[in-house]
């Protein structure tokens, strides 16, 4: 047992040590704006409307004069003609979540579910009063964006103060956030309160919402949520009354509530967060776990006698995902993260997830891995999602499917084969757009998908190809390092991998971030010469790599070569026994070699036999001189 005063003194440390990596980010000039949120909300779960207020101390850490401020209020996409509704009906693929087919298999008719909700279904924030220090303010409200002119200009390095009134309505669930999911879950609360929107080096960010995620300013958070006393909440932040709550957060883990009167009134901090969710039904169970050296877990999932054991198994397998990011990108740096039962499939936010729950052991741990990688991909690498989805989506699935291949004790030289098949698959289909694409304006939620999760993934994981394994685990660390609790963009990923490795890299990013170049290396001709054997390769493909090449004999042995990429100045480290070649400039669409050994010994010449560059057709990527079942003719090669 820890003594009261260690317990404070260790919090104490802790929460400087969250402090402290505050604008964490070595960019010369770098700034960030902050702001404090304290909120109090009233909840009504007989009609799901709740009162709030909200005050907001916001500090304009920017060069700039702030004659404006934009505030999201994201549930009013959940109303017939928001635009999240048009953009459902106009997509060709919309998510299936957010659709009915009205028609029948043969002859769907798809029907946007938001077009259809009743003026008590749909989801609203009403701002009733808003004041910049104490002065009445003008608004106009533009789909989910408040545009706010401001009464005084916030100058560089000043503070000002926003109070505001509001009432709000949760939507029944469709997308995210809502009240009585299919699963019965009576309110998932993301996107869920007026959210000032970010102001960077880019400028304001008030995107409206359409279809994805966010970009948020960096600050506290102080949060009362008075609600029905039999419900119980998991979410952002620490309970600072357990005592006075009960429902597992007390020192006893009573079940149910402590405190007396119709509705307890939940107070939460948040320290050094860019959203703030919670969730919240009367037939939660609640139970914890305590990962060593790491956070106290949470595990909130509706009683169900088909499903209880399923989220038992999860939990110590939740403790060793958590040790696994925190040991492979850094340190879970907050003293929470629950994993919570909620109304959409899965998605990531401060300190928690919500998840669907009807899941089988595997699909539970699957999108808890997924959900949980996001919080270093994402929510403490804080890059903007609209912008760079593949930055979160892909280096999420990336550093997800290490963890789920060490946590299963299975061995794979390549996990991310089905993110490259996915890429693969898209780069030939036509309908592939660069990932500076802005998420919600890919002309397909196909191509959006594989776009930021699978090539996404594949960036990450080729990255490893062209640098080396051990750098890119290096680059990962250093990544979150300097850039946790910031605002990172794309050069800054390629940056820390150029300064761990040595390498020139711009041109990766350039031609695998920014545009369609396809790679396609082939082998094109092994020829006998007077002193053994030439190997040519061509480039038939936009996109410059450097070459892993393996030459195998017929007597069962190999050699490895490597060739390095010239515009990348330097080489990636190989092992001893690797030959490593003259630099392969990009403009030559051919490269040669020769081997002293004659052709007839040759059996087949393959260029990156493991996989991981992300070759469209690999059709031509290996020549085979003596298939396997002529070997057994050919003469064995001794001394
Ligand atoms: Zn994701």
């Amino acid at each position: 047992m820890k003594t009261l005063f260690s317990r404070i003194l260790l919090i104490a440390i802790f929460l400087v040590g969250v402090k402290s990596n505050s604008q964490n980010n070595p960019n010369p000039g770098y700034w960030q704006q902050h702001v404090d949120y304290t909120m109090e909300i009233d909840m009504n779960v007989e009609t799901f409307q709740y009162q709030g207020k909200q005050k907001l101390v916001y500090t304009n850490n920017s060069p700039d004069v702030l004659d404006r401020v934009f505030y999201h209020l994201y549930l009013n996409a959940f109303q017939p003609g928001s635009n999240m509704d048009m953009r459902l009906q106009n997509i060709a693929d919309p998510d299936g979540r957010m659709v009915t087919n009205v028609g029948t298999k043969e002859n769907p008719i798809i029907e946007s579910r938001i077009s259809k909700l009743k003026p008590n279904e749909i989801g609203y924030i009403k701002v009733a009063s808003l004041t910049q220090n104490g002065k009445p303010l003008e608004y106009d409200v533009a789909d989910t964006v408040l545009e706010v002119k401001l009464a005084t200009p916030i100058k560089p390095g000043e503070k000002a103060t926003f109070d505001m009134v509001f009432s709000a309505q949760v939507p029944l669930q469709i997308r995210r956030n809502g009240r009585n999911s299919r699963e019965g879950i009576d309110l998932s609360m993301a996107q869920w309160y007026p959210k000032l929107a970010e102001y960077d080096f880019e400028g304001w960010h008030a995107d409206s919402y359409i279809a994805r995620e966010f970009h948020g300013v960096w600050g506290d958070f102080d949060v009362k949520i008075s609600i029905d006393r039999n419900y119980v909440i998991g979410g952002t932040g620490y309970l600072q009354n357990p005592e006075e709550i009960g429902h597992g957060y007390d020192a006893n883990k009573t079940k149910g509530p402590i405190g007396s009167g119709e509705k307890l009134t939940w107070h939460f901090k948040a320290p050094n967060v860019h959203d703030y969710t919670w969730a919240a039904d009367p037939d939660y169970n609640h139970e914890s776990l305590q990962v060593p050296d790491g956070p106290m877990l949470h595990f909130l999932w509706k009683d169900n006698p088909e499903t209880n054991e399923n989220w038992k198994k999860l939990q110590p397998v939740t403790a060793q995902l958590m040790q696994f990011f925190s040991e492979n990108v850094g340190k879970y740096p907050y003293e929470q993260y629950s994993v919570i039962q909620g109304g959409d499939g899965g998605m990531e936010y401060a300190m928690c997830t919500l998840i669907t729950g009807g899941r089988s052991l595997n699909g539970l741990i699957g999108v808890t891995s997924h959900e949980m990688a996001h919080t270093w991909f994402q929510f403490l690498l804080a890059t903007n999602e609209g912008k760079h989805e593949w930055m979160d989506e892909g280096f999420g699935s990336y550093i997800s499917a290490l963890a789920m291949t060490e946590i299963s004790g299975r061995t794979s030289e390549n996990p991310h084969l089905g993110s490259y098949r996915g890429y693969i698959r898209l780069a030939n289909s036509g309908y592939e757009q660069p990932l500076t694409t802005h998420s919600d304006r890919y002309d397909l939620n196909r191509a959006y998908g594989t776009a930021a999760y699978s090539k996404g993934a594949v960036f990450m994981a080729q990255l490893g190809y062209v640098i080396g394994e051990d750098n890119l685990k290096t680059t990962i660390k250093k990544y979150f390092d300097d850039y946790a609790f910031s605002h990172p963009t794309p050069n800054d990923i390629i940056r820390t991998a150029e300064k761990i490795s040595g390498l020139e890299l711009d041109w990766y990013l350039i031609d695998f971030g920014q545009t369609t170049n396809t790679i396609d290396y082939g082998v094109t001709s092994v020829e006998a010469t007077d002193k053994g054997t030439t190997i040519t390769l061509d480039r038939k493909g936009l996109m410059p790599m450097p070459i892993d090449l393996r030459v195998e004999y017929v007597d069962g042995t190999f050699e490895d070569f490597y060739i390095p990429l010239e515009m990348m100045r330097g080489e990636k480290p190989t092992p001893e026994s690797t030959k490593v070649l003259s630099d392969w400039s990009w403009a030559n669409k051919s490269f040669s070699f020769g081997v002293a050994v004659d052709k007839s010994k040759i059996k087949a010449v393959t260029i990156d036999p493991i996989k991981k560059m992300a070759d469209v057709d690999d059709s031509n990527n290996s020549l085979t001189l003596v298939k396997d079942d002529e070997l057994k003719n050919k003469p064995k090669i001794k001394g």
